[in-house]
């Protein structure tokens, strides 16, 4: 199946994500139909057509489904119910039904990574105070408690027994804090990893199972939220090489057509370990815009239309940098730099810790 020039793509999902392969793919004659619950969204704004519809309304996405040649995301909490309906209905979705059910919970994506043959921070499962206990038994302290599902930006998870933390509590009131405090649901213990650097790798699978991937980006996080993306990374070559040869393993056994963001932790030793993968366009991936012929949003749309995909390689080096809640402001500043591609996502309210666009500074190589 390929999607011609005036084809139709539909993206489940209004945001910065789906603002920017809206865009990416008009530059190549495909139009875009944005499936979201919210009024005026930041993909609504520059898209072809909008259906403003809840994710369970099965009316709805069946119109939707009957519109487009091929249905996307760009979140990866769509809930299985949404694809199940569309599926049911005919429509294509790319990335499929397993890869959104792994990234979900956080369990099931280290489980699969593992069975590939991949390193993940050491794990237990959490469903209670009695097996917090066991799994910090485990795995020692400082650990980090995280939801197994709708954890992002840092949300839903917090460190237990690290160096700088409240000293006054026992080990029981510490537990039953950080048990409180992620909503005492189902989660993950994972092994707090001193890493030398995060890097990600974005790689992207088309339909005939060509994977392609771009330079590695070195990812700088404040508070879980990602700050500075860096490239090149300075990461050895050898690390580098198996993060990318782990990232086509899971687009392989995905059987997966589409861009994967998948995020590492690089060990002082030089080893790399698995933190999570995203089934979409990822923010450390905002780079390629600026710095690549062919940008992540391009390839995604690229994978999932059928076509060829592009060459990854880049002729920049550069930093993309996030803005955050009110540092969007420093648009009238950053739009007097050289060599600064401002990226402003159409978001009306800059509430703390909302991401409101990105800069990438580039440098020819
Ligand atoms: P996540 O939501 O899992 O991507 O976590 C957000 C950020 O928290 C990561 O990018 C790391 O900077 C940090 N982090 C998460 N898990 C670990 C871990 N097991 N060890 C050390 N740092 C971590």
């Amino acid at each position: 199946m390929i999607v011609e020039p005036n084809g139709v793509i539909g993206i489940l999902g209004g945001g910065q994500l789906g603002r920017m392969l809206s865009l990416a793919a008009a530059r190549l004659g495909l139009k875009t139909h944005i499936y979201t619950p919210e009024d005026h969204s930041p993909a609504g704004q520059v898209a072809d057509a909008v259906t403003i519809g809840d994710y369970k309304d099965a009316d709805r996405l069946k119109d939707f489904g009957d519109l487009v040649n091929v249905v996307t995301y760009e979140f990866e909490n769509v809930p299985a119910e949404t694809v199940d309906i569309l599926a049911a209905n005919h429509a294509l979705v790319a990335p499929g039904g397993k890869a959104l059910s792994i990234a979900q919970d956080r369990l099931v994506e280290k489980e699969f990574v593992n069975s590939l043959g991949a390193r993940t921070a050491p794990f237990h499962a959490v469903d209670d105070l009695a097996s917090l206990e066991v799994g910090l038994g485990v795995i020692g302290r400082p650990a980090i408690l995280k939801t197994r599902r709708l954890g992002y930006d840092g949300k839903g998870q917090t460190t237990i027994g690290a160096a700088n933390g409240d000293l006054s509590l026992t080990w029981d009131e510490a537990n039953r804090k950080a048990w409180e405090e992620i909503g005492a649901r189902p989660s993950i213990l994972e092994g707090f990893i001193d890493f030398e650097m995060e890097i990600s790798i974005i790689g992207a699978r088309g339909r005939n199972g060509e994977i392609r991937c771009y330079d590695a980006p070195r990812n700088i996080h404040k508070g879980g939220i990602l700050r500075q993306s860096v490239v090149p990374s300075g990461a050895p070559d050898g690390a580098v090489k198996n993060a990318i040869a782990i990232t086509s393993k899971i687009l392989d056994a995905l059987d997966y057509a589409g861009v994967i963001g998948v995020e590492f932790f690089v060990e002082k030793s030089g080893g790399v370990i698995v933190n999570e993968f995203a089934p979409r366009v990822h923010n450390s991936g905002h780079w390629t815009s600026d710095a690549c012929a062919v940008s992540q949003f391009e390839q995604h749309i690229r994978a999932v239309a059928g076509w060829p995909l592009g060459d990854p390689r880049r002729h920049s080096d550069c930093i993309m940098e996030n803005l955050i809640g009110d540092e969007v402001e420093r648009w009238r500043d950053l739009s007097r730099e050289a060599n600064t591609c401002i990226h402003l996502y159409g978001k009306r309210d800059a509430s703390p810790g909302r991401k409101m666009g990105h800069v990438t500074r580039i440098r020819a190589r």
